[in-house]
Parts: C-alpha cells; sequence; structure tokens
C-alpha cells in the first residue's frame, strides 16, 4: 500500500550509492572519496544514517532501530515526506487548521495543494472531520499534537481512528511532546504501516541550534526516507554533539519540570491581567493568549525588547500571541511589563 502512494519516480529512484555504503568488508585506507587524507576531526564525512545516535535514540524511545530516520530538523523530515509521495501540480496535503506552518510552505514550494480541515474555536477536531470526503489525490495528512499554535493534544484513540480512515499517510507531529501529559504516539508505530511520528531536539531537548528532527515508522517508510534525502544530511558535529545531549537526560529532565511549572505559573499570572481575554490550555512549552489588542501588546513587549509570536491572522487566532515559557526571571519580567503597558495604555 505504501509503494502506491509514492511518486513513480520515486519508485524507481537509484539513490545515491557511495562507495563505503557498498563495501561490506573491513578497511583502513579510504581513497574513493576525495577527502583530505591527513587525519584531522573533520576530514572524513560523517556515517550518512547516523547509527550511534539512532542506537541511543533506539535505547531510550524503545523502538526497533530500523524504525527511527535522523533529519536535518524534523522540518527535513516534513519536506521528504512531501517530495516522496506528492506529485507537484497534481497531489495534495491535508492540514488542521490552524498548526504549523512549515507543511503549508514546504507543500507550496513543492507545488502541492493544500487541503485544510478547519479545527474548532478551541481547537479541537471537528466532529464533522469524519465525513470528510477525501480528495483522490490527497496523500499525507498532518497532524500535530500538541499542536502549534493552540497547545492542545489530540487524543491517542482519535489519532487511531484517523489513521484507519485516512487513505493515505498520517503524520503526527510531536515536536512538544515531551511537555505533554499524553502519551507519544510512537505506540501506534507497530500496527500501522501508514503512520510517522515527527519528533525534534530543537525543543524540549534543548538543541535547536542542532538541527536533528527524527523520524519513527514502519521499516517501509524508514527505507523511502532513507532513499529520497541528501546522502549525508547530518554533520557529524551535530551526530556527536546530539549524542551527549541525549546522555545529559536528568538534566533536560529537569528543565522539563522547571518549564512545566513555570507554564502553569504563567497562565496563572497572565489571567489576572486586565488585557487578558483568554489563556488556551497548553501542554506545551508556549501559550496562546487573547489580548485585548493583539498588534499593540506586541508592540508595547517589543519596545522592551521582549519578543513574542503574533497568531492573529490565523483562524480562530483573533487578537491573539503565542508565548514561549521562559526562565523564572524571564516571566516576571514579561508579566511586570505588561502590567505597565496596560497602565500606560489605559486598559
Ligand atoms: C518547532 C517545530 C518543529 C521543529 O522542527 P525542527 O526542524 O526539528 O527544529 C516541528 N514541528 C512543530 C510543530 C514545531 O513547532
Amino acid at each position: 500500500m505504501i509503494e502506491s502512494l509514492l511518486r513513480e519516480n520515486i519508485r524507481n529512484l537509484k539513490p545515491y550509492s557511495s562507495a563505503r555504503s557498498e563495501f561490506k568488508g573491513k578497511a583502513d585506507i579510504f581513497l574513493d572519496a576525495n577527502e583530505n587524507p591527513f587525519k584531522g576531526k573533520y576530514s572524513r564525512y560523517p556515517d550518512p544514517l547516523a547509527m550511534n545516535l539512532k542506537r541511543l535514540l533506539s535505547n531510550h524511545k524503545q523502538i526497533s532501530l530500523e524504525q527511527i530516520f535522523i533529519g536535518n530538523g524534523s522540518d527535513e523530515a516534513i519536506d521528504l515526506l512531501i517530495r516522496a509521495f506528492c506529485e507537484p501540480g497534481k497531489d495534495a496535503i491535508r492540514v488542521l487548521d490552524p498548526s504549523y506552518g512549515m507543511y503549508e510552505v514546504s507543500a507550496s514550494i513543492n507545488d502541492i495543494k493544500i487541503l485544510r480541515s478547519p479545527l474548532t474555536q478551541l481547537f479541537g477536531l471537528d466532529p464533522k472531520f469524519s465525513n470528510t470526503e477525501w480528495s483522490e489525490n490527497e496523500k499525507i495528512l498532518f497532524i500535530c499534537s500538541p499542536n502549534n499554535p493552540s497547545g492542545n493534544c489530540f487524543d491517542i484513540e482519535i489519532i487511531r481512528s484517523l489513521i484507519e480512515t485516512y487513505p493515505g499517510i498520517v503524520v503526527v507531529d510531536e515536536a512538544y511532546i515531551d511537555f505533554a501529559e499524553q502519551t507519544s504516539a510512537t505506540v501506534l508505530v507497530e500496527d500501522y504501516n501508514n503512520i510517522v511520528i515527527l519528533q525534534t531536539m530543537s525543543k524540549a531537548s534543548g538543541s535547536a541550534g542542532l538541527r536533528i528532527g527524527m523520524a519513527f515508522a514502519q521499516k517501509e517508510i524508514i527505507n523511502i526516507f532513507n532513499r529520497v534525502k541528501p546522502p549525508y544530511n547530518v554533520s557529524q558535529i551535530a551526530q556527536e554533539a546530539a549524542i551527549s545531549q541525549l546522555n545529559n537526560r536528568a538534566e533536560i529532565a529537569a528543565q522539563i519540570n522547571k518549564i512545566k511549572a513555570q507554564r502553569a505559573w504563567l497562565e496563572n499570572e497572565l489571567k489576572q491581567l486586565t488585557i487578558v481575554k483568554k489563556v488556551f490550555p497548553s501542554q506545551a512549552n508556549f501559550l496562546l493568549v487573547r489580548v485585548s489588542d493583539a498588534e499593540s501588546t506586541y508592540h508595547n513587549l517589543m519596545n522592551k525588547g521582549i519578543i513574542v509570536r503574533k497568531r492573529d491572522g490565523m483562524l480562530h487566532c483573533d487578537q491573539t500571541i503565542r508565548i514561549t515559557v521562559g526562565t523564572a526571571a524571564e516571566n516576571r519580567k514579561l508579566i511586570e511589563t505588561l502590567k505597565n503597558s496596560g497602565n500606560e495604555t489605559g486598559n
């Protein structure tokens, strides 16, 4: 079934093959890749499949090695999925609206149509969604859980039923799952060959600068990623740094707990401000906040050197800003600034 969803040129693709991946024995002289022979820390090409990093992830996440893909950020995985499955000028992806912007950007760059299924005012799945008439040319459904920009999760059983009814690939983007109470949809990988889970080291793992994204899926889809990806898509520095970061798990876990405690503090403080109309409950490390005047709140904060994200162009997001949970000191400063700017404008 997965093969038949692929673009024809990808089905027939002969992937780039390096001499080193073709050679199975053991060698100690490498004259195949035009590298500089003098020994240096970075003189050799990196491991194309990032096996050491995958072994560690496989252990931590209890997912088998062959069900893991490592990308140059999860944004690379999004792009590769679209390029592998969607025929430019013909096929479509489906997104829930509002959601993460990169699905649409990647689709547009590749000349792929975008079908939007609106969420409810509170960003839940519309009960009518299950009656959607799927388009013949739609290939991928993107579900972001916890959702960006709203912060809510979709129930794992809802996700399961979507996987069972959707005629193409279902991508569950779990960039923020480490901040959520909900269990990861990786538990579904064993049961379905059309699910792809995306996670990233950019958010909870504190390594946005490394550009390490992960996709978890059955072997068939992982092999497709590996065929389509640039051969050396993750640098050696990034692979090594990711490994040492993953060996730092206790510290990351403590940071996640602090961020969750700060999220609760921030939510409570925001709710007491008169300019704040609503704080949407969040399972992520940000809060979507409806204020009386998003534009002026955004500019007032910016003038004080505090950058937040204006989200009020998005569906159901009128007069909202999205605020990332910072350190305790940063969050206090934010609240103080909002209190003062509220006074200045007479709110
Ligand atoms: C931040 C974010 C990502 C990030 O991806 P990387 O490329 O791994 O940094 C992916 N999905 C969502 C929903 C995000 O918010």
